[in-house]
């Protein structure tokens, strides 16, 4: 073991600046600071506006944390002003240009880092920052990798990839046997792409494999409890450390820190507990599809009907770019009248643990995003399972078939290879079909509650004390103790 002690062990998290991706680790940023280290938390101007509560909180409550803004050059890299975060982009058409322009942090990151005395120990950086790789090879820094990702997805790409399937199948809806899975498991190449495995993305996709493949390690929101099997899998077939951390949302106990996740909520908080306070427990049905996933106005209107027709309570949350003309002329004419004494539209950003820890919900339709599954599982929802891109569809496979505790809505094919003027993929029969089946009171859906319950009291147990989370973010600080820069000579400098 080297010198170093966990009062000098200083952590630098690069997160992708998205919210899927930043929130998990601002809960990180937290939890390895009230373990004992000192951590540099790397984001913007804009990004650090939005989370302001969490930052004082921080600084009120002496949580060793730096909260370290460098600028984002937004118009130099081609991205309209204030384009910080990926769910401020005006159109998917600016993705790539978001994801280039991130390399333009590497400069003022690398003054920061080389500033610091001591040097940073260790550094926790996205999947999709890659360009950090050298600046920790620079530093000395045991570099891992964090991934936002379920860990039954990453294996499966990495299965897809490693044989070869990628490169053999040419047709997007072949169905594909993944080799190696515990369980035989059916896929096309439309619902498991692998990630940035699109024409004009081969660059961006290269250097995010390289730089993973030389990472001293990989940190996972997930728990062993629920993956054990595909964790297993993954270090096989990656040959990688891994450390599962989560699920991370539970490191915020009280409301405060719930609410002020991500974003200024755009409703308060008060208001929506009083809502919910006036409902019977497990009635009401939470509808969100995260930060990105856009839905396109004659899908939305769909919703609202399925919703409407299906009677049962519900919290809505209908992003600020969808409320076109159409959708707000549509909510005005009766909907939100006719929904008005068991409905709650939510506009904007929508304090989502807060929501999904009330005792009043008892059902949440989801696009399948990571984060989102998590927190609804620590608190021991089922879900309707909606996935639009990604990773999704395989996160709506181990909800509804390995876990069995989802309910499909039945959408079959990623958005994009769905034409604009088509109709919508889920029908208002679909939507009230899924609700009623989800909140249904009858032997399934009790059957479906009890898994999802058992799941919660997993999750919990794993990132208390003795848990295999909490043991495991002690064993990845000890891994950085033991493996950190150390370096004698910045030592005496430091005298
Ligand atoms: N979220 C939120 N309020 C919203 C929308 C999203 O708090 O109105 C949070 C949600 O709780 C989750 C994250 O944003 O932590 C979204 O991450 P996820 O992986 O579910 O989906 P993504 O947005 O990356 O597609």
């Amino acid at each position: 073991m080297n010198g170093l002690s966990s009062r000098k062990l200083h952590f630098i998290l690069v997160p992708l600046i998205a919210q899927g991706h930043m929130i998990p680790m601002v809960d990180l940023a937290r939890l390895l600071a009230e373990r004992g280290t000192r951590v540099s938390l790397i984001t913007t101007p804009v990004n650090a506006a939005r989370i302001k509560t969490i930052v004082n909180r921080v600084e009120e409550s002496g949580l060793p944390i730096d909260f370290v803004e460098l600028q984002f050059p937004c118009t130099e890299a081609g991205l309209p002003e204030g384009c910080e975060n990926m769910d401020l982009l005006p159109s998917e058409d600016y993705l790539r240009t978001f994801f280039e322009a991130m390399h333009l942090l590497r400069e003022p990151l690398a003054r920061y880092l080389h500033a610091q005395r001591p040097r940073p120990t260790c550094m926790i950086t996205d999947m999709c920052n890659p360009w950090t790789a050298d600046l920790a090879r620079e530093l000395r820094m045991p570099r891992l990798i964090f991934h936002g990702p379920s860990c039954f997805s990453l294996t499966c790409f990495a299965l897809m990839q490693q044989h070869g399937i990628y490169d053999r199948i040419t047709d997007d809806f072949e169905p594909i046997l993944v080799p190696e899975m515990p369980q035989p498991f059916e896929v096309t190449k439309a619902i498991a792409p692998g990630f940035f495995n699109v024409p004009g993305w081969e660059k961006i996709r290269s250097g995010i494999q390289e730089a993973e493949s030389t990472a001293d390690g990989v940190v996972m929101n997930t728990f062993d409890d629920l993956e054990h099997s595909y964790i297993e899998l993954y270090k096989k077939v990656t040959g990688k450390k891994v450390w599962t951390i989560g699920p991370l949302s539970l490191y915020n106990k009280d409301l405060d820190d719930k609410a002020a996740r991500g974003n200024n909520s755009a409703i308060d908080r008060h208001r929506v507990m009083d809502w919910l306070e006036s409902r019977k427990p497990k009635s009401v049905l939470y509808v969100s599809f995260g930060s990105i996933a856009q839905t396109r106005p004659c899908q939305l209107i769909e919703i609202g009907c399925g919703l409407e027709a299906s009677n049962q309570p519900f919290i809505w949350v209908i992003k600020d770019v969808e409320r076109t003309p159409e959708v707000d002329k549509w909510l005005s004419e009766g909907f939100e009248e006719r929904v008005s004494t068991r409905g709650l539209v939510i506009t904007g950003w929508a304090p989502q643990v807060v929501i999904l820890s009330h005792p009043a919900i008892g059902g949440f339709m989801t696009h399948c995003g990571w984060n989102s599954i998590l927190e609804a599982m620590s608190a021991g929802m089922p879900m309707i399972t909606w996935p639009f891109f990604g990773d999704q569809f395989l996160n709506e496979k181990l909800l509804v078939d390995v876990l069995g505790i989802g309910v499909a809505v039945g959408v079959k094919v990623p958005f994009h290879y769905v034409p604009k003027d088509s109709p919508p993929a889920a029908k208002r029969d679909d939507i009230q079909k899924a609700v009623s089946r989800l909140m249904d009171e009858g032997e399934e859906g009790e059957e479906r509650r009890k898994r999802a319950k058992e799941l919660a009291g997993k999750a919990v147990r794993a990132m208390e004390e003795g848990g295999s989370s909490f043991e495991n973010i002690a064993l990845m600080i000890q891994y950085a103790l033991e493996h950190g820069n150390d370096d004698p000579e910045e030592e005496e400098h430091n005298v």
